[in-house]
């Protein structure tokens, strides 16, 4: 019997295959919401290299998205393959947004949204996203991360450029697998090696912690502090903000002491990656998970010794003042925050070449405003596990027995998930899903404590009932996509300059 193929119709690209003519586009198998790839030879000629053939239908093969397929399309289609923004001169001037998609099958819902907010580009998408943190708790490779977004890069016909990051990456040995991938966007996470100590130590204490350093091991010799005083003193004065002698010489000392080690792993990561990656990349500094919120001497320490070590970073994500929870809007006093962020972009102005990161960045909607009036366009915006919040909003209406399952599971897990996690939820606030009705469900979704325990819970929800949530997704792919486009329409737009 004939299969019921709705062929994707964006995604239909004419390429050369062996000197003959092909065309290629992504189907989907209406019976069982599985996608094919679809490939039309008119000359009957090629010799196709495509592995796993499903069936053959009016004249069309049609095989599996298996990895091997998605490699060989992604040699023959230039688009399907994820690209460096770069920064400053020649690089992207617009803002960057990271959609991370925790079960593989969101990408079409945010580029459906990107269309939504900007026709030609205003934003620069990284569509495939994902830390090494959420790839242990998903069980996926960094390639399964990759692959999912190309399809559905190819679905949706997306031939703008568009990034693939590699998130908090805490050692050398996180990198090869990603370069391996095709990832283009590194983001490296030396939380591991801050010294929060160093805020209280004692002056002697600090100085003897930054005579163990350990430059030598990158070859290097730390920026001496008393230059570090006069570098910051004289920017400092520059930007007509009050400095006092006496507190920077002590703030740079504690700077000094807290994030050299940083600055030193962060400097091994950078070479590493130049030994692995032939071409360009772009390359993130985060901060952000650290205890303490990040100084401005703090941040100019370390871009100013990143910068003089050679490490071409094209983000630095802070940790800012106020809580930047997971899944929930900025907690903490927006007036305070303001003036910092202003600083912090006036010192991301003065080295320049990079933007300003804001991570755990879902849900920020009261944040972006004074993102975008102080760092203007170099902005970078990470959301990583909203798009999983949605898919459980399009579960709590269309499967609510599956969506209780995973609210009970949540109520149970969330003690222990929530200990990797910047989040506030309180476990007795937790409903019992059984005491609610159906209708009642989708609209937990809107509650801060329910969001936050299913945000951090997602590992253990997947590993037992990520395979029925997927197929329900696949089987109502339109209400996903309607649940996304909602959801970043909100994000994005604050983004995009007004015309
Ligand atoms: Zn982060």
């Amino acid at each position: 019997m004939a299969k019921n193929l709705k062929i994707y119709s964006n995604s239909i690209h004419t390429g050369r295959l062996e000197a003959n003519d092909l065309t290629f586009y992504l189907a989907r198998d209406e019976e069982t919401g599985e996608r094919v790839v679809g490939v039309r030879d008119p000359s009957d000629a090629a010799q196709l290299p495509f592995t796993q053939l499903l069936f053959s239908q009016d004249g069309d093969q049609y095989f599996a998205p298996n990895p091997e397929n998605a490699a060989i399309l992604r040699q023959i289609i230039p688009w399907l393959n994820p690209a460096p923004m770069g920064a400053g001169e020649g690089g992207v001037e617009v803002p960057s947004f990271g959609f991370g998609d925790r079960l593989g099958l969101a990408t079409p819902g945010h580029i459906h949204a990107l269309r939504a907010v900007s026709s030609a580009g205003e934003i620069y998408p990284i569509l495939a996203q994902q830390s090494v943190r959420e790839n242990t708790r998903t069980g996926r490779t960094p390639q399964q991360v990759m692959d999912d977004a190309m399809w559905g890069v190819f679905q949706e016909g997306w031939q703008l450029p568009w990034g693939g990051d590699a998130d908090h990456l805490k050692q050398e040995s996180d990198l090869a697998a990603f370069v391996q991938a095709g990832y283009t966007f590194f983001t490296v996470d030396p939380g591991e090696y801050v010294d929060l100590a160093a805020d209280t130590d004692a002056l002697q204490v600090l100085n003897d912690k930054i005579g163990a350093q350990p430059w030598n091991e990158i070859g290097e010799i730390p920026i001496r502090q008393g230059e570090l005083v006069d570098l910051y003193l004289t920017f400092c004065s520059a930007a007509g903000w009050p400095c006092d002698q006496s507190a920077v010489r002590q703030g740079s000392l504690r700077a000094f002491a807290k994030y050299g080690r940083a600055v030193i792993q962060i400097t091994k990561m950078y070479r590493a990656l130049k030994q692995l990656m032939p071409g360009s990349f772009d390359f993130e500094v985060s901060v952000d998970e650290t205890e303490t919120p990040t100084s401005l001497l703090e941040h100019f320490y370390i871009a100013g010794e990143l910068k003089r070590l050679g490490v071409r970073f094209n983000s630095l994500a802070p940790r800012f003042p106020g809580r930047f929870e997971k899944g929930v809007d900025y907690i903490g006093d927006l007036v305070a925050l303001e003036p910092e962020l202003a600083r912090h972009a006036a010192v991301m102005r003065h080295f320049g070449g990079y933007r300003l990161s804001l991570h755990s960045g879902s849900d920020k909607f009261s944040v972006y405003p004074l993102l975008m009036r102080h760092a203007g366009r170099s902005v970078h915006v990470k959301t990583a596990g909203t798009s999983y919040l949605e898919a459980l909003r399009v579960e709590a209406s269309l499967a609510p027995g599956l969506f209780r399952q995973a609210l009970t599971l949540a109520r149970q897990r969330y003690a222990t998930d929530r200990l990797t996690y910047h989040v506030s939820a309180d476990e007795a606030r937790l409903p019992d899903p059984q005491s609610l009705a159906d209708s009642a469900l989708p609209g937990l979704l809107d509650d801060f404590h329910v969001r936050q325990a299913l945000h951090v819970t997602f590992g253990s929800a997947l590993a037992n009932f990520g395979e029925e949530l997927k197929h329900m997704l696949k089987t109502h792919p339109a209400d996903y996509d309607q649940a996304l486009l909602k959801h970043f329409i909100r994000h994005l737009e604050p983004l995009v300059p007004k015309a």
